[in-house]
């Protein structure tokens, strides 16, 4: 995850957890979650340019293949 794809700069951090990638009324990763909960990311930040990046967890990333709402490009 280092250095930064914007700046270059090796002063990314992950944060240690996965966490629910949703907001009040919307996901972010439509379908890719369970009946139960949103799709889950581990959210990675650089502290130099501020760039942030989101990354599926495993099965998020599993579903997506076979979601009808994705598409592969
Ligand atoms: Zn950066």
């Amino acid at each position: 995850m280092t250095p930064c794809p914007n700046c270059q700069s090796n002063e990314v951090y992950a944060y240690k957890e996965t966490v629910p990638f949703t907001g009040k009324h919307v996901s972010y990763l439509p379908g890719l979650g369970t009946m139960f909960s949103a799709a889950y990311v581990k959210p990675v930040l650089c502290a130099e340019c501020g760039l942030t990046r989101y990354f599926a967890q495993d099965d998020a990333r599993e579903r997506v293949k076979t979601n009808g709402g994705w598409e592969k490009l």
